[in-house]
Formats: structure tokens, C-alpha cells, sequence
């Protein structure tokens, strides 16, 4: 009889029916069962959990767990909330990558080509052409070299944009400038004509674009936050577009998912609000990677390597 992995955390019977037919199908070997249906003696003695935004009680409900495979590249609910250490690995998926790099490029469109003024003139009937600005001649700084950020900044160097980089640690990317850690910060902002966030939330990222930071990027610059809505600080945000400093904001991520009725920014005109879509993980290609991950694991009894508790990510 085949193992049991635990399926848990999806967010309706649609979508745990959805994750079970791909993933049972990319590993035949394994009895992949959702968290709910598991019987006590399964709970007690399964060693890995397949999760998908899990509520962190029900993986803590697995005892015997070995390790964690997220199907999201964000685990920042997971990392140090088990009381023992417990790998968890991140979704680091090529498909991932190239969605959210085609993301980014798009909405770097949106800002470089003025749509956001182009849609306002168009509302009050206002034939006013802005000046054509190349793509050369706008900065796109990037904070985070990871898989995300690295595979945007090859598409913007595609695209003809100039690009440059915040990273915690110095990376190297072919065709873009560096810089890394706090002292590389203010520089490397006040370069920039379009910021984008692609840091992941940790303890050190929390609140990292703050109105000082706001306040260094160039005169009009545009913010892009595709990482996790934390990492802006929402009321610095609001008081920079209103000032005019900043010209507008690209989110797709919010301190509170689904950005609630009330919020501010759902009516506010420099802001675009996007339901958590730039780099959804494609499940076909995610399950091969996970199935690939419990196939070493089957061989070797090694889990994979996971993220770094301390650091966060
Ligand atoms: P990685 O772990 O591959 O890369 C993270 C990057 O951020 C690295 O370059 C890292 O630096 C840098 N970084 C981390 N902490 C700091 C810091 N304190 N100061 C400076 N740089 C820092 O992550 P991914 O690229 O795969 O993903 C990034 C985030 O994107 C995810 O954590 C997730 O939150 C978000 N995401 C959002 C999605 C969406 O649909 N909106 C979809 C998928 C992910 P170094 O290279 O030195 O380690």
C-alpha cells in the first residue's frame, strides 16, 4: 500500500478536486489524500504535506510530518510557526517565473506608455498627448534577484528597458546593475522611474517601502508591488500619490486578501488593483516539480532542501 501525503489547504472542494486529479496523476506511487479526509492514524503518521496557503494549525496537526511542499513560491505564514524546526519548501517553478516576468513587463508597459493618464483623460474627455519616453531612458529597479526578479530583469533587458537590482546578498545579472543590502538601497532608488517589488516578506522586508523610500525614488516614479502587501507601508503609499511625488501604483497584493470593500485604494485614481494574479502557479508544471521533490525524497530519505528559518526565506 502506498504511502500517504497530505493535501492540505485549498480554498474550496473545486479546487482541492482539481489539485488531486493533477498531482495524483504526475506521481502515480503516492495516495495523495486532502487533510479532511485523513483518518486519525493517517494524521498521525504521515511525513509529507502537500499545501497549498494552508492555515498553519491543521500542518501542525500532522505530528509525524518530515516535511512541506508548498505549491506557492511565498511561505512567509509558515516559516517559524511550527513549534520544531520542520523544512518547508518553496514552489520554484520555471513556469512561475515566466508568468510573473510577463507580468511585470506588462504593467512596466502600463506605466512607461502612460495609460494610467491616458484612462483618466479618456474619462473626462481630455485629447492630450504626454511625451513619448523609450524604454532605454526608463530605470526599472528591481528589489529581489531571486527566481522572480532575475527572470523579470531578463525580460525587461529584452524589452530594451534599463534595469537595475537590490538584492540582500551581491548578485551578479547579465546586463543589469547590482546593489545589495541597506547601504545600496538609496542609491540604487533614486535611479528609479518604475520600482518593483519582488522581495519576499520577512522580518527585515516588513515595511520596507516607506515613505523615506518613496520620497528617494525620482520625482514621479511608479511602484509595482507583485511580492506580498506588507512590505509597503499602505498609508505612506496613499500620502505619496496624494502629494504627487509618486505617479502611480501597480498592486496585486494587500496586507488583507481579498483587499477588502472599505479600503481606500479600490477608488483611489492612482491606484490599480489586481486580484493576486501575476504569478499564479500553473499546476501541471508545479506538479512535476513537486513529484520530482517526492521521488528524490522516496530514494534517498532526504527531504529537499528547504527555506532558511533564520532569514526568512
Ligand atoms: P527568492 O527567494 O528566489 O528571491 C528573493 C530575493 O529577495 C533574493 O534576491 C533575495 O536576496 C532578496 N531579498 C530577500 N530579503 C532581502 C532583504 N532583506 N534585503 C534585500 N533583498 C532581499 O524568491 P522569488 O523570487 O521566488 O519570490 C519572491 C516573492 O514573490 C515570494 O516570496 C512571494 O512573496 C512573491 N510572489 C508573488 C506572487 C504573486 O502572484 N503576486 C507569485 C509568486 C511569488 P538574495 O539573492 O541575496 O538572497
Amino acid at each position: 500500500m502506498a504511502e500517504v501525503v497530505a493535501l492540505v489547504g485549498c480554498k474550496s472542494p473545486a479546487q482541492e478536486a482539481e489539485y488531486l486529479q493533477i498531482l495524483s496523476a504526475a506521481m502515480p506511487g503516492e495516495r495523495l489524500v486532502p487533510f479532511r479526509r485523513m483518518t486519525d492514524a493517517e494524521r498521525a503518521s504521515v511525513q509529507v504535506a502537500i499545501v497549498a496557503n494552508p492555515d498553519p494549525a491543521e500542518v501542525a496537526a500532522l505530528p509525524a510530518l518530515v516535511w512541506v511542499q508548498s505549491l506557492w513560491a511565498g511561505v512567509e505564514k509558515l516559516v517559524g510557526a511550527f513549534d520544531r524546526p520542520l523544512p518547508i519548501v518553496r514552489l520554484v517553478d520555471r513556469e512561475m517565473a515566466r508568468t510573473m516576468a510577463e507580468a511585470v513587463l506588462a504593467w512596466t508597459y502600463y506605466l512607461q506608455r502612460d495609460m494610467p493618464a491616458y484612462a483618466r483623460q479618456q474619462r473626462e474627455r481630455v485629447w492630450q498627448p504626454h511625451p513619448y519616453r523609450k524604454p532605454a531612458d526608463t530605470m526599472v529597479g528591481l528589489l529581489g534577484l531571486g527566481a522572480l526578479g532575475t527572470a523579470a530583469a531578463e525580460r525587461l533587458i529584452g524589452a530594451g528597458f534599463s534595469v537595475t537590482g537590490w538584492s540582500r546578498t551581491p548578485k551578479t545579472v547579465s546586463g543589469i546593475e547590482t546593489s545589495h543590502g541597506a547601504d545600496g538601497l538609496p542609491a540604487m532608488l533614486g535611479r528609479c522611474d518604475i520600482l518593483v517589488c519582488l522581495v519576499p516578506l520577512t522580518p527585515e522586508t516588513r515595511g520596507l517601502v516607506n515613505a523615506a523610500r518613496l520620497a528617494a525614488l525620482k520625482d514621479g516614479a511608479a511602484l509595482i508591488n507583485f511580492a506580498r502587501g506588507p512590505i509597503v507601508v499602505t498609508e505612506d503609499l496613499i500620502a505619496a500619490l496624494d502629494a504627487g511625488d509618486l505617479s502611480h501604483a501597480v498592486l496585486d497584493v494587500f496586507d488583507v486578501e481579498p483587499l477588502p470593500a472599505k479600503s481606500s485604494l479600490w477608488t483611489h485614481p492612482g491606484v490599480t488593483v489586481l486580484p493576486h494574479i501575476s504569478g499564479p502557479t500553473d499546476m501541471d508544471s508545479a506538479a512535476a516539480t513537486v513529484a520530482a521533490n517526492l521521488r528524490e525524497y522516496r530514494s534517498t530519505g532526504q527531504p529537499p532542501q528547504g527555506v532558511d528559518a533564520g532569514r526568512g526565506y
